[in-house]
């Protein structure tokens, strides 16, 4: 099921000139694959009619607005239900999934996998792909390889504002602080509420935790953090209720792009992670490309393979 919203995603006097580029042709580049309905609004006194809240935005160090991309129609999932839906579809495609059934070691033979040990027994294969998120270290090393994921926490909290707002949020993404020195504000409206997030650091400056002992409810440091956005970025949203709130983990490559590729050695060994804060979005292209690399043995949906950019090669 897919939510009808709308996007918005603004742009600093200060912000870098090469990302302002990107937001700005993202339009032309949205249509030609497909995505139409983007569009850049060049004029700040467009975007406070977007969202009336920005007016009164004061941001320390990025300057005033410029303009912003904005998408009138948009949408977003809840991402347990896709995630459920994938499965259900796979399962009806004849694929055996088997759940809480860890994954103790890789077996290699040879310079090639020949299976899993897992906690419920052996499992031969030809191929493993390892899919294992903020765990894909982990299942490396099994295959005696050093993988650049980095397990980092990040957090949810879902408020209310005590007043509400006659106008609706859809999604408003400060995306490119968080390229910069510090992650900006991102907040879009729920059912009821609204979700933001509370303590997301910078791709490369994100601390690594253990993904098996973090904490995965909200605490009282992500809520200030997400206060003090919230008044430096949209002051009109500060006087909010927390509803509630979670942590998850960002499978993190300090470049901020996405490692989808098999490897020589040993062969067979299918990477497919590193996916940080996009892993729901990216899931359905991650999925297609991550079959081609086993069943034709290349990337076939990337005219160029030379252009490749989500390679291992760019850590060796
Ligand atoms: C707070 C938060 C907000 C986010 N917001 C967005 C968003 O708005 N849009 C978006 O696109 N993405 C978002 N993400 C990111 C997205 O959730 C991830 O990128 C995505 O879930 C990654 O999917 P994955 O399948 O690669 O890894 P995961 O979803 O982490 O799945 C990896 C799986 O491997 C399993 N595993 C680990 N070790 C083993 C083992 N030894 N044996 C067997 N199984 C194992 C784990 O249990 C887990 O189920 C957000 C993430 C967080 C935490």
């Amino acid at each position: 099921e897919l939510h009808g919203n709308r996007i918005f995603i603004p742009v600093r006097e200060k912000d870098p000139e090469m990302l302002k580029t990107a937001v700005r042709s993202y339009p032309q580049m949205g249509e030609r694959f497909g995505a139409a309905g983007a569009e850049y609004l060049d004029d700040p006194e467009k975007c406070f009619q977007a969202i009336p809240d920005l007016k009164t935005t004061n941001i320390r160090n990025l300057g005033n607005l410029e303009g912003a991309l904005y998408t009138a129609r948009d949408a977003w999932v809840d991402p347990y239900l896709m995630t459920m839906a994938y499965i259900k579809h796979a399962r009806r495609m004849g694929v055996d999934i088997r759940t809480r059934v860890k994954v103790e070691d890789v077996i290699v033979e040879g310079g090639k996998v020949r299976g899993v040990e897992t906690a419920a027994g052996r499992v031969k294969c030809e191929y493993v792909v390892n899919a294992a998120g903020g765990w894909a270290s982990k299942i490396g090393e099994m295959a005696g390889l050093e993988m650049p994921v980095k397990p980092c926490r990040a957090s949810l909290i879902k408020i209310q504002l005590k007043e509400e707002k006659e106008y609706e949020m859809g999604m408003y993404f400060d995306v490119f602080e968080s390229m910069t020195e510090r992650q900006g504000l991102w907040i879009r409206d729920d059912i009821v509420g609204y979700i933001a997030g509370g303590d997301h650091d910078p791709i490369g400056l994100a601390p690594s935790v253990d993904p098996d002992d973090y904490n995965e409810g909200y605490t009282y440091e992500d809520v200030m953090k997400l206060a003090d956005k919230l008044e430096e970025f949209m002051p009109g949203f500060g006087d909010f209720e927390v509803v509630d709130g979670w942590a998850g983990i960002y499978g993190n490559v300090g470049d901020a792009n996405w490692l989808i590729d098999s490897m020589d050695n040993p062969e067979g060994f299918v990477i497919c992670a590193g996916f940080c804060g996009e892993g729901i979005h990216a899931s359905a292209a991650a999925g297609l490309l991550a079959s081609e690399l086993i069943l034709d043995g290349k990337i076939k949906s990337v005219k160029d393979p030379s252009q490749w950019a989500y390679n291992t090669r760019r850590f060796r």
